[in-house]
């Protein structure tokens, strides 16, 4: 029976003939191993031999002339890594032999012990053993060859012994040199960040347990430049026959690029990306926490102020959106750097910001620090070197009266927008009136802007008429609401329509079939050509740009001329922005439509502006009309207004005439034209028709016409 090396080419150093003979012969004398042998004779032909890398075994004599057999391993077969090696020697020796384990011969014999069996075991054995541990050698070149190449620091936790052994990588991964690092957990877990370490604990005692399949703990390090990097560790445990975990290895990789893509990630979603602040999400969140804490704590209240700056638009419009955007994040800055600790300051998106007031019990207390807040943002903001004053309408909500986030924000937002309306930089503190005010404006603007839409406004029409002879001079159109109320009337629901959005729409409806009224009168003969359309144009109206350009479209569908239209602007609003006005009526004058400056006295017009407008035609507020023939005040201011109308060249229309008596008056004072319920009220387009058709001359003067047709109400 032979042994399962294939065939074995023997190396045989010896320098007596005679011994080699015998050493040959023995080896020769057995069946189990098939061999060749080759003969090296001196220490010099062995070196050669060894060179050559052919043989699988090495039998060498001890004694080799001035050599001996270790000196050849040393020299040429250190560590016998090559092949086993078996030493040869005449006599025992017990300091040689354990040189020769020291430099890894595998066999020591006794040439006079030597027989075929004795030289065929230890042959078989050096051969297998050598074998063993070539292949472990492989075996772990192979690991540390995938350990180094692998990013993961490996680590090997001896249990029963507590203690590590870490990779190079490991070490490198946290900045630690390769030696000096202690084999022992703590080298581990005394750099894990406190707030991770005791997670990282469970997780390893739940695997070592055998709670889970293997151990897997996300956490933070230390590394020795003293910053935390993210790792990630996991690992698996051996187990000895009780199931107790006696070594558990693994590896731990570095995810501080991923960790910090996520956060990232969950930071830009809770915050607003110009300021970097919470945004409505996280103030939302943020709110929460605090309103279930007021449930727990009865003691506990807290607040939100809404604030949105005034008249932002002007910023964005009058400088540039950057500018605008520097100072929405200067202006968060401020807002953070003033409030304390605990509370939140968040970008709602726009203009408005949202403060949370933490802790904050009493009204008045948090009417303190919107004031202090109105008088930080008092200090000018020095935006690319220009300085910049800006004020916020502040509206504030206390907990307690909601208990929701979303009713919280909504109500400071109601308080805010009553704030607004008060003028710019006020404050204004929540009540429950101003919710249900609130809801009705919500109604009113849903329901304007289905009649809008929907196009059942409706367009009334007042003559305006000579003074002295009641005859028709024009008609000023006013919107009617399609609502069964008649105290709702347009002084109502035009802001609204105003502060909303919708007036451009409402304007332009109004303008379009006035136009087309007028033109369909014309049309018919039954109004003259001199007879003129008013149309009021509100102060939102002028700002549009698109004004002028909307009218000479609601012209132009209808065929009426230019001079045909007036446009009624109130002498507050001219006087709101006289620049922008001057250049819109400059632009109106071009295109030959003129001008009523509406609801004159009541507003503060000067002489030079209305010095540029000649032929144009003001009417005297019905607030003087009303009052004159009791109240002498009045009728001087009246009659001043006349004055002045006349040494600029304007003419004048009273407005709200009721009685004939005020009638004679005003034509006494010079007055030429006249509105009011003593000749018609605002009537439907069918009910003007009417008078029309009867002759153009209305009121009590026109005797032949029937009071009640033309004076009928307007409903
Ligand atoms: P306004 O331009 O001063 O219009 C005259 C208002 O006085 C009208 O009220 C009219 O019905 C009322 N009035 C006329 N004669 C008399 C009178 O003898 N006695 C009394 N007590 N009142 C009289 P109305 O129609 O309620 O309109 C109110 C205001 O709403 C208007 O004042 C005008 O500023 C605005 N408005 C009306 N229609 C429009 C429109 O289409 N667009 C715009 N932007 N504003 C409009
Ligand atoms: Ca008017
Ligand atoms: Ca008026």
């Amino acid at each position: 029976m032979t042994w399962d090396a294939d065939h074995l080419r023997i190396l045989l150093v010896e320098d007596d003939e005679d011994d080699f003979v015998i050493t040959r012969d023995l080896l020769r004398a057995q069946d189990r191993v098939r061999f060749t042998v080759d003969w090296a004779a001196s220490y010099e032909d062995a070196l050669e031999a060894v060179a050559s890398c052919l043989h699988d075994v090495y039998i060498v004599d001890y004694r080799l002339g001035a050599h001996t057999g270790l000196d050849l391993v040393r020299t040429v077969l250190p560590g016998c890594e090559r092949a086993p090696v078996i030493l040869l020697t005449g006599q025992g020796d017990y300091a040689v032999d354990l040189e020769a384990t020291s430099l890894g011969v595998t066999d020591f014999l006794l040439k006079d012990r030597l027989d075929s069996a004795v030289l065929e075991r230890s042959i078989r054995y050096a051969f297998s053993h050598h074998s063993a541990l070539r292949r472990l050698r492989e075996s772990e070149e192979r690991f540390a060859l995938a350990v180094h190449g692998a990013s993961d620091g490996i680590w090997d936790w001896d249990l029963r012994r507590d203690r590590v052994y870490f990779a190079p990588r490991w070490k490198d991964m946290l900045g630690l040199p390769a030696t000096d690092v202690p084999e022992g957990p703590e080298a581990w877990l005394g750099r894990v960040h406190s707030e991770d370490l005791s997670r990282l604990q469970h997780a390893i005692a739940a695997h070592l347990d055998g709670r889970s399949p293997h151990f897997e703990s996300e956490h933070r390090m230390r590394h020795d430049d003293g910053s935390f990097r993210w790792m990630f560790s996991r690992g698996v445990a051996i187990r000895d026959e009780q199931g107790t975990a006696t070594r558990m290895a693994g590896s731990m990789s570095d995810i501080t690029a991923r960790k910090s893509a996520e956060e990232r990630l969950v930071h830009d979603a809770l915050h607003d990306a110009l300021t970097g602040l919470p945004n409505r999400g996280l103030f939302r969140d943020r709110l929460a926490l605090a309103l279930r804490r007021a449930e727990r704590q009865p003691d506990y209240r807290c607040a939100v102020l809404f604030l949105d700056i005034d008249r932002f638009k002007v910023v964005n419009d009058g400088f540039t959106h950057i500018i605008g955007d520097q100072l929405l994040v200067a202006l968060g800055r401020r807002l953070v750097d003033h409030l304390r600790p605990g509370d939140t300051v968040a970008r709602l998106g726009g203009d408005e910001f949202t403060l949370l007031l933490d802790g904050v019990s009493t009204a008045e207390d948090a009417m303190q620090t919107a004031q202090r807040i109105q008088d930080v943002l008092r200090e000018p903001f020095v935006l690319d070197g220009r300085s910049l004053t800006v004020s916020a309408s502040i509206g504030i909500s206390l907990s307690g009266s909601a208990s929701q986030p979303a009713e919280m924000m909504r109500d400071a937002d109601i308080a805010m927008y009553d704030a607004k309306r008060q003028g710019a930089g006020r404050i204004s503190v929540f009540t429950t009136g101003m919710h249900s005010r609130a809801m009705t404006r919500l109604k009113l603007e849903t329901e304007l802007r289905a009649a809008i839409d929907e196009g059942t406004l409706r367009v009334f029409y007042q003559p305006i008429v000579h003074l002295a002879t009641a005859k028709l001079r024009g008609l000023e159109a006013l919107v009617r609401w399609p609502i069964d109320d008649p105290g709702f009337g347009p002084d109502e629901f035009i802001p609204v329509a105003e502060d909303v959005g919708l007036i451009g729409d409402l304007g332009r409806l109004v303008m379009r079939r006035a136009c087309a009224q007028l033109s369909d009168w014309r049309s018919r003969g039954l109004v003259a050509d001199e007879i003129t359309m008013s149309v009021n144009v509100s102060c939102r109206q002028l700002a549009d740009h698109q004004l002028v350009g909307q009218i000479c479209l609601a012209l132009d569908e209808c065929g009426l001329p230019a001079d045909a239209l007036r446009i009624e602007v109130t002498e507050s609003t001219l006087m709101h922005n006289p620049e922008r006005m001057r250049a819109v009526l400059d632009e109106l004058g071009e295109i030959g439509v003129r001008l009523h400056v509406d609801d004159f006295g009541t507003g503060y017009s000067s002489l030079t502006f209305l010095h540029r407008f000649p032929g144009e035609t003001l009417k005297i507020d019905r607030s003087f009309i009303s009052p004159m023939l009791e109240d002498h005040g009045s009728a001087e201011i009246v009659r001043m207004i006349m004055t002045l109308a006349h040494s600029l060249g304007l003419s004048v229309v009273a407005e709200g005439v009721e009685t004939p008596e005020q009638a004679a008056a005003l034509v006494e004072l010079g007055c030429q034209f006249g509105q009011g319920f003593l000749w018609a009220r605002p009537m439907p387009a069918e009910a003007v028709e009417i008078c029309l058709a009867r002759g153009h001359t209305l009121g009590p003067t026109a005797v032949a016409l029937p009071i009640g047709t033309v004076n009928q109400p307007e409903r």
